[in-house]
């Protein structure tokens, strides 16, 4: 008896994206999508890495079009990050914020939870009182802390009709 097929992939999709949509890729880490930044490379080279990663191409670059082998590509089609990052989110029907903060923006890992003792003297003093929740990047050593980025970016979310993902409770759709 065959299988079934789930209706959903379980891992979460992983993005490649080169320079015309580094902005875009900034965003994707805030809402702990994984996404490799390689500002470098050529059409050719992101076919390449698409493929061998097994990651979806990010780019504003139509030479990606040429590629009638490439590995699926998302073409994105606005200039601004809010549109770019509003394609995305929809196309691939991302949770905004289930994953919110949970990647380091600069280096893409996953960051683990530091105790709130070893982080004292790299945060401000206030920050260090008032805050329970520490996070660190295992690679650039950055400590993280939820309320005042959050915040912010859920505003921005917001602004962006994208907050919730079908998912939230009503009372934090407030449009
Ligand atoms: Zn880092």
């Amino acid at each position: 008896m065959p299988q079934a097929t789930p209706a959903e992939q379980t891992a979460p999709v992983t993005f490649l994206a080169d320079r015309t949509v580094g902005k875009l890729a900034r965003w994707l880490r805030i809402l702990g999508y994984d996404t490799r930044y390689l500002p470098q490379l050529s059409p050719a080279g992101l076919v390449r890495e698409g493929r061998r990663q097994g990651r979806i191409i990010l780019t504003r670059n139509t030479r990606i079009r040429r590629f009638r082998d490439a590995p699926t590509f998302v073409f994105i089609e606005h200039d601004r990050f809010r549109d770019q990052l509003k394609q995305v989110v929809t196309a691939f029907k991302l949770d905004p914020v289930a994953r919110l903060l949970s990647l380091c923006v600069a280096c893409n890992q996953p960051l683990k939870v530091a105790d709130k003792d070893s982080v004292r003297a790299k945060v401000p003093a206030y920050t260090w009182q008032t805050q329970t929740t520490f996070r660190r990047c295992p690679r650039c050593r950055r400590v993280y802390w939820g309320a005042t980025h959050r915040e912010s970016i859920l505003a921005e979310l917001r602004r962006l009709g994208l907050e919730g993902g079908g998912n939230r409770s009503p009372e934090s759709e407030d449009m």
